[in-house]
């Protein structure tokens, strides 16, 4: 049996693959296209690992997923392959509706087939697992219960709009065609190898190198915190027992306003790595003209999850932002390699001849 992963050399799904061959020698097949995003050098433990195999392309080109369908024979496929950068959205939205929407339309389309055409016990035992965001239900503001599976649908960037059109299209699928799926509305992930365009990894890698640490706005935007080893236990937990046809909610019960992150930071970052004698990073930080539909508040309700399937997350959200400044204190030169692309060119030579 094998698994595919789509998506699986950004940061959740690199995160994901990495713990999943920590813990068990299922294969993966990992489709990626590699955009700025993928990094092969996250996977860079896996070069020699005959368990993994990473294939770069698109989620978009139906001819290549029927092949590689066909070829592996997967009993479930775990669906991270997406456009996930806000800001970006704004600039370029085309990009996301092309791969959240088209690309998971083409996913779901050679999934089906291939489901439709496998024998009985790959079609009672398949899962097609879709990675969602609570960004879907929109903003809350400050006295409002968490986001619940039930809660409507509100999403305000086209980064959440494209991920709700995926998620329509998902239970679409279930309630059209019987495709075994079920959809995960995570809140905001951070841990290592996420890429410096996001806050957390932002901030640490301006702190480090002297730049300003900017806060949209009055900087007092609410989110939900998880740690990605979380976000990867609850995916494998509800691959395993899941309901098909459910949505589950998988949050850390840690809402912090963006400030409250960016002094943690620095808080931590001043007493592991101390600044010039005096000062504290906090010193960096500036608050810049708002992001524009920016969400207000984002809260996630996971109990569904914690009740039905037992999922917890391990990490407070002290301990993993703790254990995250460690990592990527750590790993000063992946975050130069990435920003810079030698690092890129370096694992493409590694990769030459696999
Ligand atoms: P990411 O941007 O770090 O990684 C996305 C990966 O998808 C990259 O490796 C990229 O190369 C690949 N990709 C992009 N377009 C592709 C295409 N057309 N075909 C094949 N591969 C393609 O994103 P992430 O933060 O790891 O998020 C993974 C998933 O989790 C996304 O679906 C996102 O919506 C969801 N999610 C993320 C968060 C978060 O806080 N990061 C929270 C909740 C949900």
């Amino acid at each position: 049996m094998s698994i595919m992963v789509t998506g699986g050399a950004g940061f959740i799904g690199s995160n994901f693959v990495l713990d999943w061959l920590a813990l068990s020698n299922e294969p993966v097949i990992n489709l990626d296209k590699l955009t700025y995003a993928g990094n092969r050098g996250n996977l860079a433990t896996l070069i020699h690992d005959p368990r993994h195999t990473l294939v770069q392309g698109d989620i978009g080109d139906p001819l290549l997923l029927a092949s590689l369908l066909e070829k592996f024979r997967p009993r479930c496929v775990i669906h991270f392959a997406a456009e996930s950068h806000v800001d970006r959205s704004i600039l370029h939205p085309g990009d996301f509706i092309q791969t959240n929407v088209v690309g998971t339309f083409h996913l779901l389309e050679a999934v089906r087939k291939y489901w439709m055409s496998g024998g009985d016990a790959l079609k009672a035992g398949f899962r097609f697992l879709h990675v969602s965001t609570d960004e879907v239900y929109g903003s809350l503001d400050n006295v409002a219960p968490a986001f619940r599976e039930t809660d409507r649908y509100e999403p305000n960037s086209p980064y959440s709009a494209s991920k709700a059109a995926s998620d329509h299209l998902v239970r679409s699928y279930f309630h059209t065609y019987g495709l075994p799926v079920i959809t995960t509305h995570c809140s905001n992930n951070y841990g290592p190898y996420q890429f410096p365009e996001k806050l957390i990894p932002l901030i640490i890698h301006n702190a480090l190198t002297g730049k300003t640490l900017p806060l949209y706005g009055d900087g007092r935007q609410v989110r939900d915190w998880l740690y990605v080893k979380d976000h990867c236990a609850a995916l494998r937990c509800v691959l395993a027992a899941g309901e098909v046809g459910q949505t589950y909610n998988i949050g850390g019960w840690n809402e912090k306003t963006n400030i409250e992150v960016v002094q943690t930071l620095c808080l931590i970052l001043d007493r592991l790595c101390p600044p010039a004698r005096g000062k504290s990073y906090a010193g960096q930080i500036a608050h810049i003209q708002d992001r524009p539909g920016h969400d207000r508040r984002y809260a996630l309700d996971a109990s569904k999850l914690e009740n039905r399937l037992g999922w917890k997350p391990v990490e407070t959200f002290e301990t993993g932002m703790d254990k995250t400044v460690r990592w990527y204190l750590e790993h000063r030169s992946w975050v130069e390699n990435v920003t810079s692309g030698s690092y890129l060119r370096w694992v493409e030579k590694q990769y030459q001849g696999k």
